[in-house]
């Protein structure tokens, strides 16, 4: 059963009657015929730019990339990728082919595609499948299209997406693809590190990583080398009853799939290696151990290129994962204000998959401490200047000015979420008051 927005289906509509050949093609084919709804769609087409550009007119196109043979075309608001049908030349550097040329075969368009689950296409008439998809589908194969060592050869980022595939949908990599990947990875390093980052952020994420990372972790090794030390390293320690690098893989699948978090809990025990001590007992100590995999997966994450949030997010959370939080009101509203409410809540999910993924399994005090913090969130607490009862503009009111305002608004946030002052604007003015007073006979001291 193939379902499809009506929309596309007047695109491909519209190119038939003008007398080219129109497919949809690669990701939603897969998509659909798997009953998700695609994301996003591709059409080719054996119309060349200029003709789709003509024969589309009564849409919005946009010239996306006409070198390429692509035009975006939307109708009522659903953008459709349009490609003229291309077969690429010979490939050089491993990751793209010298040059790519239009071609009025759709054969060419879907021998050229990375995986025959990938390689398929569409019309009314029904599927074009020259390479297996279909069955590689029911079967849960990925596959390359063609010999997996010389697509790998060609373009090496089909590695990591083969992997980013798998990890996503649940497949199992056929043998010959996966001995490829085991053995042409190093091939990687010609890939830049914006499109590795792309592909690798999506394989974590994906519902099936855990056993994708388990399996491929001398590819994980080869992007992350500093996870290589945690691979086969035994903790020594009654708590954990797994290497440190299995650990950190299933804690990563315990969380949910945001990347900041996935990051974090996959890396969040990297610092380990360089920590370990043995006891006289025997028994196996990692002291300090967060500090160092903060410091380590920042450097990490701006090889990787990540945005500066995502990153902050990340050292943040490993900084902070060996906190043990106590269950009193005071101290959760403490910790609710210093990290904010979200990473908050992220932090305690890191610490629960952290759990998870121990001998011990998770403990009563985690979920206690949730659903306090819960409770402390419906009583809507000041946790931020914004909800202050007092403001800039009554500091200035009271004779305060430059850095003083900022410096005695946060004082009084900070008595205010530490209970020793209630949110009261009048309570509060008079405190602001007092400090203004201080501040300016220091003031004039100096
Ligand atoms: P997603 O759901 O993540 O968008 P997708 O399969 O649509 O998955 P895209 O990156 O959008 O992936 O690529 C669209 C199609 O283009 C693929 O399905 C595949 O047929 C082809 N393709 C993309 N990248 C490559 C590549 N590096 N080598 C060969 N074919 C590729
Ligand atoms: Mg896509």
């Amino acid at each position: 059963m193939f379902s499809c927005d009506s929309r596309v289906l007047d695109i491909l509509q519209t190119l038939h009657t003008a007398g080219f050949q129109a497919y949809l093609v690669g990701g939603c084919v897969r998509d659909a015929l798997l009953g998700t709804v695609p994301h996003d769609y591709d059409c080719a087409t054996s119309a060349l730019p200029d003709e789709i550009l003509s024969v589309c007119s009564q849409y919005h196109c946009i010239p996306t990339g006409v070198q390429h043979g692509t035009i975006t075309v939307i109708h009522d608001g659903l953008p459709v990728e349009v490609t003229t049908f291309r077969m690429d030349g010979d490939y050089h550097d491993h990751r793209h082919p010298e040059q790519v040329s239009f071609t009025p075969e759709l054969a060419h368009d879907l021998a050229r595609r990375d995986f025959t689950i990938n390689a398929m296409a569409w019309s009314e008439h029904g599927v074009v499948d020259l390479f297996g998809g279909q069955q590689d589908l029911e079967q849960k194969v990925l596959r390359c299209v063609g010999t997996p060592e010389q697509r790998f050869q060609e373009d090496a980022l089909r590695i990591l997406r083969g992997l980013r595939f798998a990890a996503q949908l649940g497949f199992s990599i056929h043998s010959d693809t996966a001995s490829a990947i085991h053995t042409c990875f190093p091939l990687l390093s010609y890939v830049s590190q914006e499109r590795i980052t792309t592909e690798f952020s999506k394989l974590i994420c994906g519902r099936f990583a855990e056993e994708i990372l388990l399996s491929y972790s001398d590819v994980v090794a080869f992007l992350l080398p500093e996870l290589a030390p945690t691979m086969n390293f035994q903790q020594h320690n009654p708590h954990h009853c797994y290497d440190i690098y299995t650990h950190s893989v299933k804690a990563m699948s315990h969380t949910s799939p945001k990347l900041h978090l996935r990051l974090a809990a996959l890396l969040h025990d990297i610092g380990k290696p360089d920590c370990f001590t043995m006891d006289e007992q025997g028994i196996g100590h990692f002291y300090q151990h967060a500090s160092l995999g903060a410091k380590q997966a920042d450097q990490l994450c701006q090889r990787l290129r990540l945005d500066n949030a995502t990153r902050s997010q990340v050292v943040t959370l490993i900084q902070s994962h060996g906190i043990v939080f106590s269950p009193t009101e005071k101290l959760i509203r403490r910790w609710l204000h210093r990290l904010g409410e979200d990473m908050f809540f992220d932090l305690l999910e890191l610490q629960e998959a952290d759990q998870s993924a121990c001998a011990d399994g998770l403990s009563e005090n985690l979920p206690n401490i949730r659903t306090l913090a819960t409770e402390i969130l419906a009583q809507k607490p000041c946790l931020t200047l914004k909800e202050l009862a007092v403001n800039g503009h009554d500091a200035i009111a009271l004779g305060l000015h430059g850095k003083a305002i900022g410096t005695a608004l946060s004082h009084l946030l900070h008595l205010v979420v530490e209970g020793e002052l209630p949110n009261e604007r009048t309570i509060l003015l008079d405190a602001l008051k007092k400090m203004a007073g201080e501040y300016g006979s220091t003031n004039k001291k100096v």
